[in-house]
């Protein structure tokens, strides 16, 4: 390719805090009866003066430190002015120059190094319910989500590949996830994605002079859509000599398309000051070493840690963190297991390939379970080289897939291989068989 793309991204993430950030409401906003939580201060109401809850501040350094983040002893909240009716104040208190976090980085699977400009905390707005009401459009104001905690990671413009960016995306979803500070459900808003993109010549370093904002994006899959789209829009728009104007464009699902939605004349001055009505916070390193503890193991680290000890396929590791409480499970079964009668790995395979853990909600209750089915018909290899040849006949179609190229099929083959011998298996010798009759045409009968 001619140019190179560059991206850089902003995140902002709702924290379920049990109340709002400047007030004492619930901060649970998520289809309630409107402005049922609500009072003066999230109102924005003349003389009402803000508290700041806690909770949100030491879950935002948490995340910050997770991204090795420099934390800031002190730091402050400042007004950002701009006038939209579901902002009642008419500014946003925020963070602008003290954030409380900066200067982070994260390494994505590819080696890259991403870097974290910032990690600030900020009060998310209200929300317009635009309806229809005796024939008349209207637009309703919701104050329940006025001021609930919202943090705002931005990173520099280091991405130069989607992949890079989703694989970083979901990376950071389940870092909110594991230390427990949001749900980061994208269809709820409480993850909500924005990207910058321009492209620059492959041979030059430098930045091109323009970026286009991309908004409103609320699924990873959309952005992986816009970010395809712009790539292609702006490298035709370059190859034909043309200079790109800045502006920010949406993504239209409908028609797989971004498109301008305003540019950079009405560029805002949000005229930050320090908000007066909350005192700046102070944070000895003490206190930091502190929040920092409070941070489990994390995603990346659990990966790695399983890679090591057992020596999983890629397919396992990743499945196996997708959540703390899957690593947990398992991690508590591999415990249970004292005598290694079962093994790490059938125990990994239960999980993966039959979701064993969602019929035994206990992890005693899985290795109970795996041990009884090992004592009692622990399948040989004669019943277990049945059952392969038995799939692979009955799964042509998949089979030519795995065998052009599709390898990871193999899951598939071995649940399927696990159904007929009612997990009962060995899943080392099912996936090596499997393998080597798969390996080559002539193999398969
Ligand atoms: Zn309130
Ligand atoms: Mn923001």
């Amino acid at each position: 390719m001619k140019y190179t793309p560059v991206v850089g991204l902003e995140v902002h993430v709702e924290l379920s805090t049990n109340s709002k950030l400047f007030c004492g409401c619930s901060a649970d906003h998520f289809a309630k009866e409107p402005n049922t939580n609500v009072c003066p201060v999230c109102m924005g109401l003349p003389g009402a003066l803000p508290y700041t809850n806690i909770e949100a501040v030491r879950d935002t350094i948490m995340f910050g430190l997770a991204l090795n983040c420099k934390i800031n002893n002190f730091s402050k909240f400042d007004r950002k002015h701009y006038f939209y009716p579901d902002l009642p104040k008419a500014y946003q208190i925020s963070q602008y120059d003290l954030p409380f976090c900066e200067s982070g980085k994260w390494t994505v699977e590819s080696g890259k190094t991403i870097g974290i400009t910032r990690v600030h905390l900020e009060e998310d707005t209200g929300k317009l319910v635009h309806k229809n009401i005796n024939e008349q459009k209207v637009s309703l104001i919701d104050f329940n989500r006025s001021s609930v905690p919202l943090m705002e990671l931005v990173t520099e413009p280091d991405f130069d590949n989607v992949e890079d960016v989703l694989e970083f995306l979901k990376e950071l979803r389940l870092i909110v996830r594991y230390l427990g500070i949001s749900t980061a459900d994208m269809e709820k808003g409480s993850m909500r994605l924005e990207a910058n993109i321009s492209l620059r010549k492959s041979d030059e370093k430098t930045l091109p002079n323009y970026k286009i904002e991309l908004k409103n994006i609320n699924s990873f899959k959309f952005l992986e859509k816009a970010l395809k789209c712009e790539i292609e829009r702006q490298s035709e728009l370059l190859s034909d000599g043309n200079t790109i104007l800045q502006e920010t464009r949406g993504y239209d699902e409908a028609k797989g398309m971004t498109f301008s939605q305003r540019s950079k004349e009405d560029a805002h001055d949000y005229r930050y000051f320090p908000e007066p009505d909350i005192p700046p916070l102070k944070f000895t390193d003490q206190e930091i070493i502190e929040i920092k503890s409070h941070i489990p193991e994390l995603p990346n680290q659990k990966r790695d840690r399983f890679k090591s000890e057992f020596k999983f396929p890629d397919e396992f590791l990743n499945y196996l963190v997708s959540s703390r409480e899957t690593a947990e499970y398992f991690e508590k079964a591999v415990q249970l297991d004292v005598n290694n009668d079962i093994g790490p790995k059938t125990i990994a395979s239960s999980m993966v390939n039959l979701k064993l853990h969602e019929e035994y909600p206990e992890a005693s209750g899985l290795i109970r379970h795996l041990k009884e089915i090992t004592k009692t018909k622990f399948s040989n290899s004669d019943e277990t080289n049945k059952a392969i040849d038995e799939v692979i006949s009955k799964n042509p179609k998949q089979v030519q897939d795995y065998q052009n190229g599709k390898e990871q099929l193999i899951g598939f083959f071995i649940g399927q291989v696990q159904k007929i011998l009612q997990g009962g298996g060995d899943s080392v010798l099912i996936r090596n068989t499997l393998i080597s009759k798969l390996g080559s045409e002539n193999n398969v009968s």
